[in-house]
């Protein structure tokens, strides 16, 4: 399970009643935070996420919405204690970005910086969760997150009769370890049925749309996608800002053929972003307005 909770959900500026976009996802006391914008530990503490669980801090691109609370957050955690190392992620730039606020937040444990510009490869984990990154189309370099979590093959035990193997070593092999029986070693893939279906989270903000944003989000149980505009007739600045607005996201999750849309990064210009839901919706209908707090757990299919 990937429990999910988008703890802000403003863009640019926080406001009185709106944290800025942040979203923490945990699965077995794992946790990954993406975006780290000013007063974020406080919008994760008003949502209830546990700080001390973040593994991994991924960083979208460094405008101050997104990385401007990150020496507040790291220090929050260590008064949380929080001592294990953590892994930070983010466009090239990050350790020039983190040397300055490493000089005025000095975190009691270490930090792995890891500076990527996208690709299909798994960058770092967070317990089982696996953290993926590719290019975004922003006015900067930028970063959208695939966050995934596979799931075992079914134990098969007709396969384990038809081999040999005795119930004793069945739990071990369902773990995915190998085992010595005799003098054989039998690899769990003998045991195991076919492949399931993990769960899979993109998010992607301060992005015009693109095609890696449909073929990332693939199969997507959820897409988390910036709805900075409302209507269409934003359009000319969300091109000159790298921005998008509700019906292009909702494409994008269209186009992938995600089970459902969360859109965020709201522009301040819209006090209530639920006034537009239609003009995603009509597109998409599984969009929700994201709101601070919200939060869903993802669960494998049956
Ligand atoms: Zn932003
Ligand atoms: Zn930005």
């Amino acid at each position: 399970m990937l429990d999910v909770c988008l703890a802000g959900t403003s863009g640019m500026v926080p406001l009185k009643d709106r944290w800025l976009t942040t979203l923490y996802a945990s699965s077995d006391g794992h946790a990954v935070l993406i975006d780290s914008g000013e007063g974020t530990q406080v919008a994760l503490a008003a949502a209830g996420c546990h700080v001390k669980r973040i593994d991994a801090i991924c960083i979208t691109h460094y405008h101050l919405d997104h990385i401007g609370g990150i020496a507040g957050l790291l220090l929050a955690m260590g008064n949380a204690g929080r001592t294990e190392p953590v892994d930070i992620i983010g466009p090239p730039g990050l350790v020039e970005v983190l040397k300055g606020l490493l000089i005025i937040a000095v975190p009691p444990f270490d930090v792995t910086c890891y500076q990527v510009v996208g690709s299909d490869e798994v960058i770092c984990r967070a317990g089982k969760i696996e953290i993926r990154a590719f290019s975004a189309d922003h006015v900067v370099p930028c970063l959208g997150y695939t966050l995934t979590l596979p799931r075992k093959p079914k134990f098969d035990p007709e396969k384990a009769l038809e081999n040999d193997i005795p119930i004793e070593a069945w739990s071990l092999l369902q773990k995915g370890d190998s085992v010595k029986i005799g003098d054989r070693i039998v690899d769990p893939s003998l045991v195991l049925g076919e492949e399931r279906k993990g769960l899979k989270l993109l998010y992607s903000t301060d992005t015009r749309p693109t095609d890696t944003i449909v073929e990332m989000g693939k199969g997507a149980d959820l897409m988390i996608l910036e709805g900075e505009y409302g209507t269409t007739d934003k359009i000319d600045r969300a091109i000159k800002w790298g921005h998008m607005t509700f019906p292009e996201a909702a494409e994008l999750a269209k186009r992938s053929g995600a089970k459902e849309l969360w859109l965020t990064h709201f522009s301040q210009s819209m006090p209530d972003p639920e006034e537009y839901l239609e003009n995603a919706a009509a597109i998409f209908p599984n969009t929700v307005i994201g709101y601070d707090g919200i939060r869903k757990t993802l669960a494998f299919e049956d």
